[in-house]
Formats: C-alpha cells, structure tokens, sequence
C-alpha cells in the first residue's frame, strides 16, 4: 500500500465524541515509551502527526487520523500508568477496554512491545484480553536497531512461545526500527490485506 495522505481528523476523551463508525480502522496501542509516536509518524512519513495532539496533559485522548481518505489509524493511550494515581489508571483503562468493546468498526490491533524486553505481564494480559474477545491483533516489535540480528531473532522466538496461547488471534511479529526504517512495509500489508478483504 502506497501511504499517500495521512490527516488528524480528532482527538477524544470518549467514546461518544470518537469519529462515526463508518469507516475501518487499525489501532496502535501499547505501553508507554514503547516508540508509538515514533511509529506513527514513520508509517504516516510525517514528523509529528503523532504528536499534534499529544501536548503535555493530552496524552490520555484517542486519536484519529485519516489515511488515503480511506481508513482510520487509531493511536490509543499508553498504558503502564506508572506515573497516573489509581483512580486516573482505572478510568484509562475502563476508555481502553470499552474501545475495543464498542467499536464495531476495528479491523485489526497493533499491539507495540519493546523488543529488548522479557514479556510483561501488563502486555500479555492485555493480549489475554483481546484474545478472549476474539479481537485480532499483530506484535511490533519497536526499537529492534537497539539488538543484534540474533538477539532479536532469539526474542521472537521466545516471544512466539506467549503468542500460541493467543492463537488464532495473534500469529505474527513484525520488528520494527524508526532509525532502519524497517516493519512500515510489512505494517501497511497487513492493513491492506484486511482493507482488501474486510470482515463481515
Ligand atoms: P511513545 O510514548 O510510545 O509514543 O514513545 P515515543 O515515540 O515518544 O518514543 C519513546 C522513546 O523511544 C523516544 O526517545 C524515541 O526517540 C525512542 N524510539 C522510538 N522508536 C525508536 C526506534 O525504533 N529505535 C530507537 N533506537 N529508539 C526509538
């Protein structure tokens, strides 16, 4: 797929305020600093789509942008919460969880892993939990320049191992680096391949 406009459409707080479900979206989500931004605007080739909305205090909001005037790439809050109070986690993660409830219109997730890390258990629940939903959804596996070739061959292996538990819901991990300018291509096919044929 050619990446020809990439628009911000909205940012929201909920679910009501969210653009209408009329047209598929894919959505990015994982904890944060796992490079999300970073992804977002390598994808879209813009420096800081990502960022129009994300001023300090804002990144709590869904966002929408438009791509090709055609589908939607979603970038979803971080979770990890370390930093928020309990009561601000709670409700994140009541906006996620309802999200991925509520929009009928999800034609796939990108769930974003730190490629250095052990699996963690905020990630593979989190992965438990689409999977119980029946939700699909496919590993990127960010910052994969910061490995040696077998290093990171060995964490996808390792990290297979988790995956099967999710299958037929997750199969595939795509590493990615924003400074290789690897993983775009393989994002965009997987997204053209559900545009192509989309869910009924
Ligand atoms: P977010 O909080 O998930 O949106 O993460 P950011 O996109 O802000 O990235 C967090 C940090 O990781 C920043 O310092 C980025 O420069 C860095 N980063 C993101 N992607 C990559 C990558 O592919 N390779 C390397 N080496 N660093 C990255």
């Amino acid at each position: 797929m050619n990446l020809i406009k990439a628009e911000f459409i909205t940012s929201s707080a909920n679910l009501k305020s969210c653009p209408p479900m009329n047209t598929p979206e894919f959505a990015f989500i994982g904890r944060s600093n796992v490079g999300k931004s970073s992804l977002i605007n390598f994808i879209t080739n813009r420096k800081k789509l990502a960022k129009v909305s994300q001023t300090p205090g804002k990144t709590r909001l869904i966002n929408h942008f438009l791509i090709n005037d055609q589908w939607y790439l979603v970038d979803l809050p971080g979770y990890g919460f370390a930093r928020l109070s309990r009561s601000e986690r709670e409700s994140l993660e009541k906006l996620i969880y309802s999200y991925f409830s509520e929009r009928k219109n999800i034609e796939h997730t990108f769930v974003l892993v730190d490629s250095r890390l052990e699996p963690q258990v905020n990630d593979i629940s989190f992965m438990a939990w689409l999977a119980s939903r029946k939700i699909g959804f496919t590993i990127v596996f960010t910052k994969s320049d910061k490995l040696s070739k077998g290093k990171l061959a060995k964490n996808m292996t390792h990290y297979m191992t988790y995956l099967t538990e999710f299958r037929p819901y997750a199969t595939e991990i795509i590493p990615s680096s924003i400074l290789d300018h690897s993983g775009k291509e393989e994002i965009l096919e997987v997204i053209a391949n559900y545009l192509d044929e989309p869910s009924s």
